[in-house]
């Protein structure tokens, strides 16, 4: 998936190259050469492409000379100036050492018909008027034979003529007091209307392409870079590119112009050496900001440091004066170029994921930038070094490395916003699974804990029966006795209703132990348990082993008549269960004594008096001689 992202790129990146550098017909052309201020275009080749005028122009120092001056019979003797050059190199011959002065220049041309031709004239440096068999057809700025009287202007244009058939003539008069170079220091072509139209329009075609991307794609990185603060990269990368869009509406073609007819030529080239001057620390910035551990600070300072000087110089001087200092920033910027393409071969080196395609961008930008700075540079166009010539004969690359950069940063800036984005993609959906889990989990903890508190409830529940029963027989013990007895008897006392307690005691049951055993002992009382709760069956009476062989039971809104029903009741029954008991003195069988009472509870009265009334009466049977009931009232 990523390689066919990066392929996609990469075939992207080459269309782009192409319509970038385009198929100008300029480069194709076959040259031909200027001698002695004459050139033949008569040749078949000459007419099919457009030719740059390149070569031996007539030259005249120090004179502007007019068509007509050439017509009079005797002239001056012509010197010759290599055409594109500055004529510095000619002054310093003449011992003189600027840029400053005035001249003509002169180039005859044959053609084979006459024909509707065009020139595309590049900007002069720094005026000039352009006369073709006499006529005047092209002019920018003012010329004048010193700085008060001349106006400067770049203005690169297309103009068109009639030829004539055999020799056709081309004046120039130029001049320059506001550059420290002058002359004619780019081609002029020549070729039809429509090859010259045609070379015209695909240049401009081609900057405002480049103006209208670079434009968006710098909007669009500040625009999101005004949304995330926290990343400075896109910030520098979005000024970066608007600042190359400036710079090239204000080069080349120099379409500024059209949009500003009367703008300064001093504040115009000071604009297009700005974003030059600025350009060279803001790309370095924004490599450090992207690659900050493969920069050394302090020279990224120094860079800075040195280019705000020389920034300053531009703003505080007029041009003939920095124009001067500008082979020193461009030596500064070649050294610049070999730092950073050292730190991207280190970058490369160390393999870092999206590095390569930063560095690939930044690589076009920095030779296609080094290109240009050769081409424009004062060796090239003072000493035209032929080998050097024949390698950079293409000026304005830098706008397609520009292009490529832009380009290939978009692409890694695009693809971290994206990564970042799926990344917390992601991340909200493991925090939705993780929540879903936390869900389901906290409903098994919870049902766990329900689980866990009825498990609790019932051993609560076991506990407090256990703490309520007597274990041997399971009847109820003692202290429930007592809580209840108490409950009962204020009852028993709102309703005014009587309440009947019953004392029982097994006769002789030492001896039963001492002749059968303590574990038929056992057996016997949890019979005589079992019996006794069979025969209170009512909800509200209350069967309790009070201690040893003896047994209570309360018997709420009971009367004397029950209570004695009762009573007698339990004596059948326990004769009838039949448990045999030898060594008892009454009867061969176990029998029990009881004593029973009721009475209905008054508020000056307390259940402890039904309890000694009971005791007495159990008293009262065991002395009547066991196996019997006694009521006491
Ligand atoms: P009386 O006819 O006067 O009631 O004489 P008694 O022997 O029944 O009464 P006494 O109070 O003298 O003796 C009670 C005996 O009950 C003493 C004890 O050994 C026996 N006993 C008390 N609790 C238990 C028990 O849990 N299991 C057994 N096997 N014997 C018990
Ligand atoms: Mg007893
Ligand atoms: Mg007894």
């Amino acid at each position: 998936m990523r390689h066919r992202t990066m392929f996609a790129a990469c075939f992207l990146l080459i269309i782009l190259f192409s319509l970038a550098s385009g198929c100008s017909s300029e480069r194709s052309a076959k040259q031909i050469k200027a001698i002695g201020g004459k050139i033949d275009l008569t040749d078949g080749r000459t007419t099919s492409h457009a030719m740059k005028l390149d070569g031996e122009w007539e030259f005249y120092w120090n004179e502007h000379l007019t068509p007509e001056d050439f017509r009079e019979a005797e002239k001056k003797k012509p010197d010759y100036i290599n055409v594109p050059g500055s004529w510095n190199t000619y002054i310093t011959e003449g011992k003189k050492t600027s840029g400053n002065g005035y001249a003509t220049y002169r180039l005859l041309f044959k053609t084979r018909d006459s024909a509707k031709l065009g020139l595309k004239i590049p900007r002069m440096f720094t005026a000039y008027q352009l006369w073709v068999n006499g006529e005047q057809i092209a002019s920018a700025g003012t010329v004048g034979k010193n700085r008060a009287d001349m106006s400067p202007q770049y203005l690169p244009q297309v103009a068109l003529f009639s030829s004539r058939q055999g020799e056709n003539e081309i004046v120039i008069q130029l001049s320059n007091f506001n550059h420290r170079s002058g002359g004619m220091l780019e081609n002029i072509v020549i070729g039809s209307e429509k090859q010259i139209l045609d070379m015209r329009y695909q240049k401009i075609a081609r900057e405002f392409l480049l103006f209208g991307s670079l434009m968006i794609v710098g909007l669009y990185h500040i625009i999101l870079f005004c949304f995330r603060k926290a990343n400075l990269s896109p910030l520098y990368f979005g000024l970066f590119c608007l600042f190359l869009a400036v710079r090239t509406l204000l080069v080349g073609e120099r379409m500024f112009i059209y949009f500003f007819p009367h703008f300064s030529w001093e504040i115009a080239h000071k604009l297009q050496t700005l974003t030059f001057y600025i350009g060279v620390p803001m790309i370095v910035t924004f490599f450090n900001v992207v690659f900050p551990t493969h920069f050394h600070h302090r020279i990224v300072r120094v860079i800075q440091g040195i280019a705000a000087v020389f920034v300053a110089l531009i703003l505080l001087t007029p041009v003939r004066i920095f124009t001067v200092v500008n082979p020193g920033y461009q030596i500064f910027t070649l050294c610049v170029i070999v730092y950073l393409i050292i730190t991207f071969i280190k970058i490369i080196l160390q393999k870092n994921r999206d590095g390569w395609l930063i560095v690939m961008g930044g690589i076009a930008i920095v030779l296609t930038s080094l290109n240009d700075i050769l081409f424009l540079s004062i060796w090239l166009n003072d000493n035209s070094l032929p080998l050097l010539r024949s390698i950079i004969r293409t000026d304005n690359l830098s706008a397609v490395g520009q292009l490529i950069f832009v380009f290939a940063n978009s692409i890694v800036l695009a693809k971290r916003f994206s990564n970042s984005l799926e990344h917390e993609e992601n991340m909200t959906q493991e925090l939705k699974e993780i929540n879903q889990n936390l869900d389901y989990l906290v409903k098994k903890r919870t049902e766990a804990l329900d689980e866990s508190r009825r498990e609790l409830e019932k051993a609560n529940h076991t506990l407090a029966q256990i703490a309520r029963r007597d274990s041997l027989t399971g009847l109820w013990n003692r202290r429930y006795f007592d809580e209840t007895i108490e409950v009962e008897w204020r009852r028993c006392l709102r309703h005014k209703k009587s309440i009947a307690l019953m004392m029982l005691d097994i006769d002789f049951f030492k001896e039963y132990n001492d002749y059968y055993g303590h574990l038929a002992g056992d057996d016997c009382l949890i019979m005589i348990a079992q019996e006794v709760r069979a025969i209170f069956r009512r909800s509200t009476d209350l069967t309790t082993r009070f201690g040893g062989e003896e047994f209570i039971i309360i018997m709420p809104e009971a009367e004397k008549d029950e209570a004695i029903t009762m009573a007698d009741r339990v004596l059948k029954r326990i004769h009838e269960l039949n448990i045999p008991h030898e060594s008892s003195p009454v009867i061969s069988r176990v029998s029990v004594s009881i004593g029973v009472t009721s009475m209905v509870p008054e508020h000056h009265r307390s259940s402890k008096e039904l309890l000694l009334m009971a005791d007495k009466a159990l008293y009262q049977a065991k002395r009547a001689g066991r196996n019997q009931y006694k009521y006491l009232p």
